[in-house]
């Protein structure tokens, strides 16, 4: 009764086609990875999964990076243990997640994935393990376990779906990944359409990969990702959030922003980031903070979200804040506005964390007080807490041909310069007269080093 009703409700997911899936043992001596290139603890917890008398492998991100010459980010595991068994292994794990559920082990300050092989369900299934999809075709639930094959199958792209077994040194493919990785071809695994209603996520996910690994995305599998955009409408915010994050995040955000705005994708993400990119002055802002972005993130610096936002959501502020003063409003409260207007609207398309929001104000509304150089206002903006962080902004603003480089030059020198230097750049500042007494006040310290370290300065999180 109840599957019935189900089935009535909710439309009902034909499990990823596995008919052309066979079976290729890839021997050491053709793909080259060795096991000295896994991480200790990773191979540590394969191999007493292994002992334990179980199959497990390294899987996904890490055996597809790792055949084309990059250091994986992290390893994850899959095996035929259920996550109880692996718990049970393992002293320093626990068992996460709801809409699928792994274990966490923790391996000195490492913690490594491992998942049990998911499937599809099937016709006959218990109905508490079926996959149900709302009527868009997204999956609501996925939480069926399955054959090596099968988890292979549920994956995204072909070549995120190879399997590595650290003990044989080998690699199973059931998709053909190998060869698209040779190829350099990005290949959903299954029928493109499906996979992308099932979870538009992979949209993205598609992008970001084929960017990131400079490979190309295969005919089938970028046709309808412009037509099927607005899924992404359908997707959390949170969600969203955190794969746009993983995009920004990539080191390769300027050539994804490009890749997402060629095939449509940006509407739902930042809705006015069409509009932005159009505008000279926005695309070039953009343009020069994410190329400076994804340097910093190539050298292993720290990269802030909040500070990525700010960036990205700018001229968005920009926009209404010169509408709203058009419109008769004083410069600070049109600028309090405008902010407050643009992170509601964004709040629901892509949830930017709250935990955000201090620094993407701190930033915005800091900007007008670096053009009030006069009296010993720039001395105080030394010592705020995000000054920093403000100023980089301030100088991507400049170089972007949003304010005059004047501005940037003189902050440089004023920052590098010593207490005497400052006193004589300050009084030769147009302005109210300073009298003696603040003079004599204790000079705002703060290191003398301009460095300008463009972007992302450690202090901005
Ligand atoms: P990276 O970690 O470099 O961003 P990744 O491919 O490892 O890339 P993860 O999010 O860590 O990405 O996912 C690990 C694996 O899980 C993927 O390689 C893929 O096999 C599978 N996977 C991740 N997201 C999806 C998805 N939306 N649909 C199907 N399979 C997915
Ligand atoms: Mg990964």
């Amino acid at each position: 009764m109840i599957r019935k009703f189900l089935h009535q409700v909710f439309s009902r997911k034909t499990p990823a086609s596995t008919s052309n899936s066979t079976l290729t043992v890839i021997p050491l001596k053709r793909h080259g990875i060795r096991r000295h290139q896994i991480t200790p603890c990773a191979l540590k917890i394969a191999t007493q999964i292994q002992q334990a008398g179980f199959s497990a492998y390294i899987v996904g991100g890490a055996v597809r990076d790792l055949l084309l010459g990059l250091t994986p980010k992290d390893f994850d595991i899959a095996t035929n243990a259920t996550p109880e068994e692996v718990h049970h292994i393992f002293r320093r794990s626990r068992i996460i997640g709801r809409r699928f559920r792994l274990v966490h082990v923790m391996c000195g300050a490492e913690t490594v994935e491992v998942s049990t092989f998911r499937g599809s369900s099937t016709e006959e299934d218990d109905p508490v393990s079926i996959q149900l999809t709302d009527q868009h075709g997204r999956l609501l639930h996925d939480n069926v376990f399955g054959s090596q094959e099968e988890d292979a199958a549920r994956r995204d792209f072909t070549v995120n779906a190879l399997f590595y077994d650290p003990a044989k040194e080998e690699i199973l493919d059931y998709l053909k990944g190998y060869e698209d990785i040779k190829a350099k071809k990005l290949r959903i695994i299954g029928d493109p359409v499906q996979r992308y209603r099932e979870d538009p996520v992979r949209l993205l996910r598609a992008v970001r990969l084929a960017s990131k690994l400079g490979l190309q995305i295969e005919t089938e599998t970028a046709r309808p990702i412009g037509d099927l955009a607005p899924l992404l409408h359908n997707v959390p915010p949170s969600r969203l959030f955190d794969e746009m994050l993983k995009l920004l995040l990539s080191g390769y955000a300027l050539p994804c922003v490009i890749e997402l705005r060629a095939r449509g994708l940006h509407h739902g993400l930042l809705p006015m980031l069409d509009v932005i990119l159009e505008q000279p002055l926005g695309e070039r802002f953009i343009t020069i903070a994410l190329k400076n972005t994804d340097e910093r993130i190539r050298q292993n610096k720290p990269v802030s979200p909040g500070f990525l936002f700010a960036i990205l959501l700018w001229h968005e502020v920009l926009s209404r804040w010169n509408t709203l003063q058009t419109a008769g409003e004083k410069p600070a409260p049109a600028l309090f506005n405008a902010i407050d207007t643009i992170l509601s609207i964004q709040r629901n398309k892509l949830a930017i964390p709250r935990r955000f929001d201090a620094v993407i104000h701190e930033i915005w509304t800091m900007q007008p007080r670096f053009e009030a150089r006069a009296g010993r206002k720039p001395l105080r903006m030394l010592t705020h807490p995000r000054f920093r962080a403000a100023f980089d902004f301030m100088l991507l603003r400049c170089e972007s041909g949003e304010l005059d480089t004047e501005l940037g030059v003189w902050w440089k020198t004023f920052l590098s310069a010593d207490n005497a230097q400052r006193d004589t750049m300050l009084s030769n500042q147009p302005g109210p007269k300073r009298s003696k007494r603040r003079r004599s006040r204790k000079k705002a310290t703060l290191s003398n080093d301009t460095g300008s370290d463009t972007a992302n300065p450690d202090t901005q999180s």
